[in-house]
């Protein structure tokens, strides 16, 4: 039986599916991960600091223009579409078989697609406040400033995109809310991940059910750990397991 067919077999059988996913998850929808050949951290020789340093809360603070700078030209990619990885999983939560999505991304990519029970550990490019006033700013008033900062319209404060940098913690709730959805899985898809982002990663391990499917290109501390180890583009994977589904 080929891997996707396998997947498709599985994806039937089970009601309480949670897909944990990264940043490879949308790089067929044109975003660049970190990690992979042509992810951020190869292109450090063009960059004027290396990103974890960037994405930090303590240069946030120092070198806003520098931030900025970076994560206008790196991090918001706001005419990326959802690929089959993202539509796939949309599907199967309106079939009531997708319990949650628990994602490290930070693109929105799988609203977009139709999903509503999704946990974003890392926060989201789409929400952004005042520093000083709480006020909310979409992401497309954020790239309308004309400062490469962006400013709060009543009180000129820093306007904070609501994703987690370096040295921030983890909004509990939804960290909290992942390990329950993780620990009720009987399905756990792990997917487009190096699975070493900290505490992220070690999410996975709440898993308590039979079946662990890992789709990633690299290899990963958990490939030991996975029942069906599938290393193909995510996107075109799910695609022909969409198929499979489809055709019944
Ligand atoms: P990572 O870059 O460390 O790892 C991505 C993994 O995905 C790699 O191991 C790579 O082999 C694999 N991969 C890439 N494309 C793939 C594909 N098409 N099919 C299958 N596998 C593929 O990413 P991470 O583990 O998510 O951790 C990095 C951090 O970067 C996260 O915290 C995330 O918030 C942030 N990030 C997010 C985005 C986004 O929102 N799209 C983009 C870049 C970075």
């Amino acid at each position: 039986m080929k891997p996707e067919e396998r997947l498709a077999q599985w994806l039937g059988e089970s009601r309480n599916i949670v897909f944990f996913g990264g940043a490879g998850t949308s790089t067929e929808s044109g975003i660049p991960d970190f990690r992979s050949a042509a992810g951020l951290y190869r292109q450090e020789e063009q960059l004027p600091y290396p990103p974890e340093v960037m994405l930090s809360r303590t240069f946030f603070m120092e070198h806003p223009d520098i931030f900025f700078a970076f994560y206008r030209s790196k991090m918001l990619h706001p005419a990326a579409e959802p690929n089959g990885c993202h539509r796939l999983l949309a599907d199967l939560e309106k079939e009531g078989r997708l319990q949650a999505v628990v994602t490290q991304n930070i693109d929105g990519l799988h609203q977009k697609a139709g999903s509503s029970r999704v946990l974003e550990l890392h926060g989201s490019v789409h929400r952004n406040y005042c520093m000083k006033c709480a006020r909310f700013y979409s992401l497309e008033e954020v790239m309308a400033a004309e400062d490469t900062v962006p400013r709060c319209q009543h009180d000129g404060a820093i306007i904070k995109p609501d994703v987690v940098l370096y040295e921030e913690e983890l909004n509990q709730e939804t960290l909290y809310n992942s390990v329950e959805a993780i620990s009720r899985a009987d399905l756990l898809i792990i997917g487009g991940t190096s699975l070493t982002v900290q505490p992220a990663a070690s999410l996975v391990t709440y898993f308590k059910g039979a079946r662990t499917v890992l789709m990633n290109a690299d290899p990963t501390p958990y490939d030991a750990k996975a029942n069906l180890l599938i290393t193909d583009p995510i996107g075109q994977v799910m695609e022909r397991v969409a198929a499979i589904l489809s055709a019944g």
